[in-house]
């Protein structure tokens, strides 16, 4: 992996978490972008070389709706980025990873993404990113 990319946190309601984050942080996010296809809407803030990204559902039936009711608010995924997405999910598939898809969907902040399957690592939703070419 090339790097920490960000860090993706789900939130109920992204007006305030938006008004908390900035606080925190001292200083407002950067966009905000919806993503159809994933039913969320997701503002982003920078510190330093790494990403904060906000998630809130848009449908009950989104992803991060059902993590929030599963598990409540907080930490939903750890994004890496790299170099070659394609190389780099083959790379991971032969070494016994379980991908949530088989190809690369279209995520927020002009990434191509893939997530992993949490229960080949420790639990942990990890994402795969790379900037779209
Ligand atoms: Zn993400």
């Amino acid at each position: 992996m090339k790097k920490l990319e960000h860090i993706g946190i789900a939130v109920k309601n992204l007006e305030e978490a938006n008004l908390i984050f900035a606080r925190l942080l001292g200083k407002p996010h950067y966009k905000v972008e919806v993503v159809e296809s994933e039913g969320v809407r997701t503002s982003f803030f920078k510190v330093g070389e790494i990403k904060i990204e906000l998630l809130e559902a848009i449908r009950p039936d989104s992803p991060i709706a059902k993590f929030i009711e599963k598990r409540g608010e907080g930490i939903h995924h750890l994004a890496f980025e790299a170099d070659s997405i394609e190389v780099k999910m083959k790379e991971l598939r032969d070494q016994g990873f379980t991908l949530l898809s088989d190809t690369t969907k279209s995520g927020a902040d002009h990434k191509d993404i893939v997530f992993l399957h949490p229960k080949t690592t420790q639990g942990v939703l990890v994402e795969l990113c790379q900037e779209k070419k």
